[in-house]
């Protein structure tokens, strides 16, 4: 029997422990480690900073659902990991050992990193659904008493998508409350140019979101490194494509939602070997850590290189899809290293994305999701927005349920030949 413990039940660590119960024997034991009692589906968290969903709608209590799944969840938040006595120290004090661990806790959100940045501070923030709500019900005094908005993402973020989701779902409401014409809108971002989102672009997204941007209003600023936050006023520098200095920027604001750099948890940071400099779990090509090698990473927590360098550093996104071919890969390869074979299953790190502007969208697909590519499209239209509704509603409901392919995500899957997508091998 072996034990196998998945530390984080969000994303990417809820489905892995669901694949793991179906692809392990049923004496080796599962148990799930999280410090937040629930799952949250994070995609939604934008349409939450703008009161469209409440925290109800989009979490699921996870001690009840695991243990259907005969699966033990701890409620409590780890501090320290020591790879080589293969155990976990949580806040409680509690210690659990493992055989093998999944680590699949996110990201660790640097606000601290920039001054007045954050929810404590000057700025919104749709990260975490508890920082959402607030955004939600400042949203709400805004409204009655609006003035200009800025958002983006800043140096070191690696996940632009929600920001501009985030200004095109604002961007919606203010028209739909009819209040357009009192709003300024800029979007500032670390990203060489609009539409790179981490990725290089992906075929023409620079000029699809650009187009957008023009057709609503909105301006924006690329290259960008933030200084500072003041309780209205943004303080940037817009940089040069050689490094040099452009401009300064001082933008006033009202309402400012900006993404942060993401780092490891703290338990994780500085463990040699285990993770990189930013406390991000160092994988090979089998999801498996080259060191401890009974020691898995999958989601956010995992290190990835950047495609290209830019004038201002950004860092590459990790999203849902390219989570899911972790968690297959993942869940298909340990029960073979308990056998005692060697991992076959290799992730794609496909990236396929539903980027919703509140009232249509863009999706875009990326194969593989460096360039250059096998495969690059996208489109835009109404039908995204439905989309990525369907979406919200089927991957709740696969959280609840504990179940790691419901009958219609499998013939979703077999129609559009997804399963490709997933898989290597
Ligand atoms: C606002 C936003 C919107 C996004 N929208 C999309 C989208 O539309 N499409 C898409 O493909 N991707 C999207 N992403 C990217 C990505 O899919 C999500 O970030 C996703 O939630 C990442 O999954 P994860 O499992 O790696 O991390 P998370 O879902 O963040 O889960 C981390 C888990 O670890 C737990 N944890 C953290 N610290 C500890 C600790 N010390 N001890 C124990 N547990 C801990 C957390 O409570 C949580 O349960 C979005 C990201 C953000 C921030």
């Amino acid at each position: 029997m072996a034990h196998i413990v998945v530390l984080g039940a969000g994303l990417g660590g809820s489905i892995q422990a669901y694949e793991l119960r179906e692809t392990l024997t049923s004496n080796d034991k599962i148990t799930v480690i999280s410090n937040k009692s629930y799952f949250q589906f994070t995609p939604s968290n934008p349409w939450a900073g703008v009161g469209w969903r409440k925290q109800k709608d989009i979490t699921v209590e996870m001690g009840p659902v695991m243990k259907r799944r005969g699966i033990e969840f701890i409620h409590d938040g780890a501090t320290k990991l020591d790879p080589e006595s293969n155990t976990i120290t949580c806040e409680s004090g509690r210690e659990v050992t493992y055989d093998y661990l999944v680590i699949a806790t996110g990201p660790d959100l640097a606000f601290d990193e920039i001054e007045g940045f954050g929810p404590d501070k000057f700025t919104e923030s749709v990260c975490h659904i508890e920082h959402a709500v607030k955004s939600g019900d400042k949203w709400e005094d805004f409204c009655a008493n609006p003035g200009p908005i800025v958002i983006g993402a800043v140096q070191g973020a690696s996940c632009f998508g929600p920001a501009y989701e985030y200004i095109m779902t604002i961007e919606t409401d203010l028209r739909r409350r009819k209040i357009r014409d009192k709003v300024p809108m800029t979007f500032v971002t670390s990203e060489p140019y609009i539409g790179h989102l981490g990725l290089g672009g992906v075929g023409d997204t620079k000029g699809m979101l650009e187009s957008i941007f023009r057709d609503r209003d909105i301006k924006w600023i690329t290259n960008s490194k933030v200084e500072k936050f003041e309780e209205h006023t943004l303080h940037c520098t817009e940089f040069n494509a050689d490094g040099s200095e452009k401009v300064k920027h001082e933008l006033p604001f009202d309402y400012s939602m900006m993404l942060p750099a993401f780092r490891g948890i703290p338990a994780l940071m500085g463990i040699e070997g285990l993770v990189n400099p930013r406390g991000f779990v160092i994988v090979d090509d089998y999801q498996r850590n080259p060191k401890y090698q009974n020691i898995f990473g999958v989601g956010v927590a995992i290190a990835i290189a950047p495609p290209v360098i830019t004038p201002v550093p950004t860092g590459v996104p990790k999203t849902g899809f390219m989570i899911e071919s972790m968690v297959t890969a993942t869940a298909h390869n340990i029960p073979l290293i308990i056998k005692g074979e060697e991992p076959d299953e290799k992730p794609t790190w496909n990236a396929f994305c539903l980027a919703d502007f509140g009232d249509r969208g863009m999706a875009f697909l990326a194969m593989p999701q460096n360039p250059p590519r096998n495969l690059n499209w996208n489109s835009q239209g109404r039908w995204v927005h439905w989309a990525k509704l369907v979406f919200e509603w089927y991957f709740i409901r696969k959280v609840k349920k504990g179940v790691s392919e419901p009958w219609y995500e499998k013939f979703i899957m077999k129609m559009l030949n997804i399963d490709k997508l997933k898989s290597n091998t």
